[in-house]
């Protein structure tokens, strides 16, 4: 759809100067995606300062019927904030905290707002907000919400969802919705804001929310334990969640080729046990209490198991520096996995039950589809979301490799299904899973979504084409 110039005059006579980037370089960090799977073009990027001007913008486009890419930070994985010649509306200048009230455990903060920099404003205040994710530095709020971002700490704190309390939506009409409570219990009608979060900016535009803090950790204990099996590692984190209990902040699972790939691929990376193991399992456990018991518990669940036989090894990190290293070794799987060729990504969940028999049926089934082909599971154990990352096989070409991502995606997600899982925990729909949307979600869940999106965006101008 081409846009009127009379209208791209009017958009940008409702910003200030530099409110504004036309086609040319500036546009090109608004027009990348993440995994260059498509092509985004746009003939403007608008990129208001305050809730007012979102609203002007969103109703000369809904006037004129023009469409609207919303955008953070721009590192969805889905291609949620890909425009196809549609108005892209970046919120990355409405970045002001706009309120601490550390009484009420809550930071009002504007989507534009990078994640890394609303956690150091409620560190700041010597609070936690937990939100944690490899994008952290890149990522906005306003996406984190429109995608319900997840990461490693959810299985302590809950994802983005968990921990929002109030959102001020533009609509897509242009009114301006200010449902910025910072309540804990409201049972005053349809909870509105869960609408929007996780909506993938197709039912409106997020430009503020009431977030919740937390007392900052004070003890904290990290450690790595090599295990056989993954009902071993699945064990394992039943054991520490009974004895830790809520202190039980990530249990994350490392499978031993993501593990190799790490220390052959990235720099200054070192084992974390002496022999190797068939799958790894990282706890951290953190407490707001100072009175360092942590280290202990770990010491004797840990020993317990391995006298059990249930652990082959483990190590406790002695400094915050060891901690560190044996995150980085679960953090930079991705980046490591790179180096391997193409890979096909996936970011399924299951009952955290069946995280074992899903693993060793996915693994089965696409070493049988493509023989030698190198799945990679790691991710977030406690949560029963895995990223089953599969890369090509040594010495097969890339492109060859990423022609069989339909037939892999159909095994991966089928299996998930099956399972009575998920075919995304975290990532989203955007445009790459609108395919499995309609295949696993068809019939009454999109009918909803449909009417939804029809009832609160009746001219489709908020993000078209993506989710439903
Ligand atoms: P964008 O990419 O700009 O947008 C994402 C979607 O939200 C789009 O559909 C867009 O239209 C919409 N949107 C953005 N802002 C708004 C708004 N204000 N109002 C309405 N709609 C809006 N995700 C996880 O869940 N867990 C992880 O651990 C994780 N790790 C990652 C690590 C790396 C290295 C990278 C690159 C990505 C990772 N992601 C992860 C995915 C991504 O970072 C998250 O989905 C993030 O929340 C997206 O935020 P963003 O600001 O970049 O949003
Ligand atoms: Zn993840």
């Amino acid at each position: 759809m081409t846009v009127p110039v009379q209208l791209l005059d009017r958009i940008r006579a409702a910003v200030d100067p530099a409110g504004w980037i036309g086609p040319g370089p500036d546009m090109a960090p608004y027009v990348a995606e993440e995994r260059s799977l498509w092509q985004s073009a746009s003939p403007l990027v608008v990129r208001p300062k305050s809730t007012e001007e979102v609203a002007a913008v969103v109703r000369l486009c809904a006037d004129a019927g023009v469409a609207i890419v919303p955008q953070g930070g721009n590192t969805g994985l889905v291609g949620g904030a890909v425009a196809r010649d549609e108005i892209v509306l970046s919120l990355g200048r409405m970045n002001r905290i706009r309120a601490i009230d550390p009484a009420n455990h809550t930071l009002t903060a504007e989507a534009g707002c990078v994640l890394a920099s609303v956690q150091k404003a409620a560190d700041e205040q010597d609070c936690l907000f937990p939100l944690s994710l490899g994008a952290e530095g890149t990522c906005q709020i306003g996406g984190n919400l429109s995608t319900n971002a997840g990461g490693v700490q959810v299985l302590r704190y809950g994802n983005a969802r968990d921990l929002t309390l109030g959102l001020e939506v533009v609509l897509a009409d242009g009114r301006i919705w200010d449902g910025l409570r910072g309540l804990r219990k409201d049972n005053t009608g349809y909870d509105l804001k869960q609408v929007f979060i996780g909506a993938e900016g197709t039912l409106g535009i997020i430009t503020a929310a009431v977030l919740k803090l937390f007392p900052k950790p004070r003890d904290r204990a990290t450690a790595m334990a090599g295990v056989g099996s993954l009902t071993a590692a699945l064990d394992l984190f039943q054991r520490v969640r009974g004895r830790a209990g809520d202190s039980l902040t990530a249990c994350e699972l490392l499978d031993r080729r993501s593990v190799d790939f790490v220390l052959r691929h990235i720099p200054g990376t070192k084992s974390p046990c002496r022999q190797r193991h068939a799958f790894y399992v990282l706890i951290e456990l953190t407490n707001a209490s100072v009175d360092g018991g942590l280290t202990s518990v770990a010491e004797e669940v840990l020993a317990k198991a391995i006298e059990d036989g249930l652990v082959e090894d483990a190590v406790i990190a002695a400094s915050a520096q060891q901690a560190r290293d044996l995150w980085r070794l679960r953090e930079t799987i991705p980046e490591a996995q790179k180096h391997e060729g193409g890979s096909v990504k996936h970011d399924i969940a299951v009952p955290i039950s069946r995280v074992a028999d899903y693993i060793d049926a996915a693994t089965a089934a696409v070493e049988k589809l493509i023989p030698g082909i190198r799945p990679v599971a790691f991710g977030h154990l406690g949560d029963g979301n895995i990223h089953f990352n599969i890369s090509q096989p040594a010495g097969m070409a890339a492109a060859d490799f990423l022609a069989r991502r339909h037939d892999i995606n159909r095994i991966v997600h089928d299996l998930a299904i099956e399972a009575n899982g998920s075919f995304s925990a975290e990532h989203g729909v955007g445009l790459l899973k609108k395919e499995e949307l309609e295949r696993y979600k068809g019939g009454i869940e999109t009918d909803l979504m449909r009417i939804l999106k029809r009832a609160l965006d009746p001219t489709n101008i908020m993000n078209p084409g993506k989710v439903v």
